[in-house]
């Protein structure tokens, strides 16, 4: 694993355990990663995570369809469909991407529905 200072470019194969800089002396939480596997994995286990949850959203509207439900919870449910879909979306664009990867950093393992990542 190459792990990379955001602030001056520093690279090493080790992340500092107190993620100060030995070349700089920065302290960052932005340590670009460059792990390209890893990225896959990540990416794949998010996209598996987007393609349950709009499956899960897609019965939820049958249900409500086939119930008539005038629940508004449960439609607003639905829109969680947008935020599943553009993740998916760009990580299905990241993952043929491989050229334009230039590392990541350690908050993309946090899923959008976390709520600390983006999407
Ligand atoms: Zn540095």
């Amino acid at each position: 694993m190459t792990v990379c200072c955001p602030d001056c470019g520093f690279t090493t194969d080790n992340l500092p355990p107190t993620h100060k800089c030995p070349e700089c002396g920065e302290f960052s939480h932005d340590w670009l990663i460059y792990d390209w596997e890893e990225f896959v994995a990540i990416k794949r286990r998010h996209i598996k995570y987007n393609v349950a949850i709009l499956g899960a959203l897609l019965i939820n509207v049958l249900l409500a369809l086939a119930l008539q439900s005038s629940n508004a919870f449960q439609w607003f449910l639905t829109l969680l469909a947008i935020p599943a879909i553009i993740s998916w979306l760009r990580c299905s664009r990241q993952l043929r991407a491989r050229s334009a990867y230039k590392g990541h950093e350690a908050g993309v393992v946090f899923p959008w529905f976390s709520g600390l990542g983006g999407l």
